[in-house]
């Protein structure tokens, strides 16, 4: 590689002198206790992805680096160090650039590294390989961006990428490597002298006492109290205290989907199966790292108990989050808790003390009873055992394999496949479920699977819609060459929603169709991989029993009946066509 000196930075024996941007971003990423890098080679990067895996970083190739970045981007909320994605230039950076803005939206820390073309042409639009200004095009997507031109500058940008990416509210990082700066050499001690180790990335921010008695008093003044959990609350890795502020204050809970098994779903203080009921009847609301946004109704309307669509139902909110800025945001919010999720739990847990009153009878025994009726009712539907399969026998058996393997990680996308998965099957432990989150996406999946695999080391199982899996369905090859424990079932249905629209001009199918009868499953065998086909709830239970047992990447190709699945889901009222036609 013409590199003489590799030894001097990485650490062997120190018989030259200088070091190049290569192993400078190599060594910078290893100095913040970065393991990981999910990416795709090409130029101007391949050099970098092949030092990198020989000095020790594991580099997980992907097939498009959508999915890598998606990877990138769950790696970070899990792990609550930035997840990596390198990309190349111009067309790579692009497939990467909707997993950035997808961390930045749900505030999960990543930074994506691209390499790009020389400035100089680039920026005389002189037609340069791969040319595109991706700082400026990646600026409004990140929560920032930076470029580094010289080697020396290598450590204070990864430094800054780090920083931005993990401090305050996380998000997406974009850095910008121009191919000529990974050959620029430099003076070894130099180099290793110009990295940063950066200290306190994700500093503690204490709440104000002022703010957390006001919280306190207006929690202690409700009749009908409830406690909101969102995925920043699971982002924050402070499950023991928030754990301790639901128990001790005897206060309703509802997660969000990526905060289910927080505290178990079948905790008695879990009001989820009894979200219709507690949101419009709550007094004052408790939002622990969830947002009202779309997910919640913007806090208003009908679900709050509102007389219009935008009425505000006369909830008092309090919100706990680490953005000043996120208050008032769709309703008042009459108590702002500012501050990270573990000081401000700890604060309010140490302004409870010993002299707390728990909820009225009435409303815990009016949710408890909204929530056996409701139990009682899915767990009718779940007994059933139509033919063909629907999506509810098909998850009843999910449920079970979940609550057998609770360690388990569960990636979920599509649309009814989403939501019904989300309703019926329970979570037990924290950060197990990961899903389509803010934007409400298709196509997370398979980064998903790889990333919750390789940075959990647990089996995972992966419930998508058929027309979810096609948004990444080739990395089931990246999922055979690192043979990662994943366990996909397909719920097929033939289609988007469903598989029986028609073209009315009977030319081509209607575009919300697929191949009848595909054979998912095929697909995973052709890497090698474990493909069943299944059509009835005890073959479904057999494979899945035999992928987890073997840890094998398996696909399942479950069919379900054609006819299940509403328009848009849950979500009909999103969808114009659909909501008209109801
Ligand atoms: P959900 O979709 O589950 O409702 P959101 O993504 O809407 O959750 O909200 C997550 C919120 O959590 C964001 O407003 C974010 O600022 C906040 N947040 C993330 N990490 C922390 C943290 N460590 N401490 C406090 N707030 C956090």
């Amino acid at each position: 590689m013409g590199i003489v000196n590799e030894p001097a930075v990485t650490g062997a024996a120190a018989e030259t002198e200088t070091t190049d941007g290569f192993h400078l971003v190599i060594d910078a990423l290893k100095l913040n206790g970065i393991d990981t890098i999910f990416g795709l080679p090409g130029i101007p990067i391949t050099d970098l992805t092949r030092k990198a895996q020989a000095a020790g970083l594991r580099v997980i190739a992907f097939r498009h680096e959508q999915n890598a970045g998606y990877a990138a981007s769950i790696a970070g909320f899990l792990t609550r160090k930035p997840g990596i994605c390198l990309t190349v230039s111009a067309p790579g950076f692009l497939n990467g650039l909707n997993a950035l803005a997808h961390a930045t939206v749900n505030c999960f820390p990543m930074i994506l590294i691209s390499g790009s073309s020389e400035r100089e042409i680039v920026d005389l639009q002189q037609g340069d390989y791969e040319e595109m200004d991706q700082l400026a095009i990646a600026k409004p997507l990140a929560k920032a961006a930076f470029r580094v031109l010289h080697a020396e500058d290598i450590g204070v940008g990864i430094a800054r990428a780090i920083r931005a990416a993990v401090s305050g509210r996380p998000g997406g990082v974009y850095l910008d490597l121009p191919a000529k700066l990974f050959s620029q050499s430099m003076d070894a001690a130099a180099g290793r002298d110009s990295l940063i180790q950066v200290v306190d990335p994700a500093p503690r921010q204490l709440p104000a006492p002022e703010a957390v008695r006001r919280a306190l008093d207006l929690l202690k003044g409700a009749k009908k109290p409830l406690i909101l959990l969102g995925k920043g609350a699971a982002y924050a890795q402070a499950d023991t205290g928030i754990r301790a502020l639901v128990e001790k204050t005897g206060i309703p809970y509802l997660p969000m989907s990526m905060a289910k098994g927080l505290l178990p779903d079948t905790h008695e203080q879990c009001a989820s199966a009894a979200r219709s009921f507690v949101l419009p009847e709550a007094d004052v609301v408790l939002l622990v790292g969830a947002r009202l946004n779309w997910l919640l109704s913007h806090g208003k309307g009908k679900t709050w108990g509102g007389k219009g669509p935008k009425a505000w139902g006369g909830q008092k909110f309090i919100q706990v989050d680490i953005s000043p800025q996120e208050a008032d945001s769709n309703v008042r919010i009459d108590a702002p808790l500012v501050g990270d999720i573990g000081s401000c739990v700890s604060a309010l847990l140490e302004g409870i003390g010993e002299g707390w009153t728990k909820p009225p009878a009435e409303w815990t025994a009016a949710i408890a009873e909204r929530k056996s009726k409701n139990i009682a009712k899915m767990a009718e539907t779940l007994a059933k055992d139509p033919v063909p399969m629907n999506f509810h026998s098909a998850l009843g058996v999910v449920r079970d394999i979940v609550k057998a393997n609770p360690d388990a990680m569960l990636v979920n996308e599509g649309a009814n496949a989403l939501d019904f998965t989300r309703s019926i099957v329970d979570m037990y432990q924290p950060r197990k479920r990961i899903d389509v989150g803010t934007w409400g996406i298709m196509g997370i999946g398979m980064g998903y699977c790889v990333a919750a695999a390789v940075t959990s080391g647990k089996p995972v199982i992966a419930i998508e819609g058929d027309s979810a899996f096609g948004f990444s369905g080739m990395e089931v090859e990246t999922l055979c060459r690192y043979d990662l424990p994943v366990c996909i079932v397909v719920l097929n249905n033939n289609g988007v929603y469903k598989g029986t629209d028609v073209d009315p001009t009977g030319r081509d199918p209607a575009p919300t169709v697929f191949v009848k009868g595909a054979r998912y499953d095929k697909l995973m065998e052709a890497f090698g991989g474990v493909g069943v086909h299944v059509t009835t709830p005890s073959e479904l239970r057999a494979a899945m029993e035999e992928a987890i047992r073997s840890g094998r990447p398996t696909l399942i190709n479950a069919v379900i009946d054609e006819t299940a699945g509403t328009e848009s889901g849950r979500i009909t009222s999103l969808n114009p066509s659909a909501a008209k036609k109801k």
